[in-house]
């Protein structure tokens, strides 16, 4: 699979510090930050500074280095976010047309504080 990359996308734009964010956790490889429309009492969203589209991009083409860095970030952030264990949280990715994604570079919202219902709704 050839993936595209849009280097004027939101997300790179914020990552070369050319349009703020509220920062939660930032590595290397990783930036976490507060979404700006949130959906739910937390709403992050967790980008990989390397350019990839979507998350089979990213699980794809990516090193193992950026891969588990991403995921240690998500998981720390969880827990500091108060969200690890009973309380619960979910994790979502957008991709394409069918996912509705908006802004084409990976990321993933982690969602909780209240009861977030069903995994989808209608269209
Ligand atoms: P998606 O539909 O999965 O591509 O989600 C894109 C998300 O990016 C939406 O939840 C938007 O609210 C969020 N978003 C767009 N622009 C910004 C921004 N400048 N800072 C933080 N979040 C943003």
């Amino acid at each position: 699979m050839a993936y595209t990359y849009d280097p004027q996308n939101i997300f790179a734009r914020i990552l070369r510090g050319e349009i703020p964010n509220k920062t939660v956790a930032e590595t290397a490889h990783t930036l976490v930050f507060h979404d700006i429309n949130p959906h739910a009492p937390v709403h992050v969203l967790a980008i990989p500074k390397g350019p990839y589209v979507n998350f089979d991009h990213f699980a794809a083409e990516a090193s193992v280095e950026e891969i588990v860095d991403f995921h240690r970030t998500v998981a720390s952030v969880i827990a500091d976010l108060g969200l690890a264990g009973e309380a619960g949280y979910r994790a979502i990715t957008n991709a394409g047309m069918s996912g509705m994604q908006e802004v084409p570079h990976y990321h993933l919202h982690i969602l909780g504080g209240r009861v977030l219902g069903r995994l989808v709704g209608p269209a």
